[in-house]
């Protein structure tokens, strides 16, 4: 069979980094929207030009792709998932919301621990015209698309 893994030796996984408390730009507290045994949810720190405040949902466990799940975390990130975009939905008036999720870098995966994308969609926004326009966003910018994901979900969001 070919090797499914492509995490290098010695990887830095920022989604296990999060729940460890080891914080830097692109992984605040304020990220973290919801927080299940199994998965959590946080906002994105990269979005695409008209698509702001998306959100990624990730498994507690460092689980690189889809192949390699185990079924008890892949429930539990869709079932989190579906409430992600319900609350989207909800908090943002979005027109609708899109899933998406990569495996290997055929697959255009870049981070090795699973991450499903949950996106806000709106009328004409070309979000997969425009794959080349994402950006880096500020923490603070973060933040205020959090607060009111963390607001409709009113879940945990600490992983104590
Ligand atoms: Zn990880």
């Amino acid at each position: 069979m070919r090797p499914i893994s492509h995490e290098p030796a010695g990887y830095s996984c920022p989604f296990c980094r999060l729940q460890r408390d080891e914080f830097n730009d692109r992984n605040q507290p304020t990220d973290v929207i919801a927080v299940t045994d199994r998965a959590y949810a946080r906002i994105a720190p990269k979005w695409w030009p008209g698509n702001p405040g998306a959100a990624l949902v990730v498994p507690r466990g460092h689980i690189e792709n889809l192949y390699t799940m185990p079924p008890d975390d892949g429930h539990a990130v869709w079932d989190l998932t579906q409430r992600v975009a319900v609350a989207m939905r909800d908090a943002y008036g979005c027109d609708g919301t899109s899933t998406r999720q990569h495996n290997e870098p055929a697959g255009n995966q870049d981070v090795w621990h699973l991450h499903v994308h949950v996106f806000p969609r709106y009328t004409d926004d070309r979000l997969y015209q425009r794959h080349d326009h994402a950006r880096w966003i500020g923490v603070s910018e973060r933040a205020d698309f959090a607060h009111q994901l963390r607001s409709a979900l009113a879940m945990p969001v600490t992983f104590g």
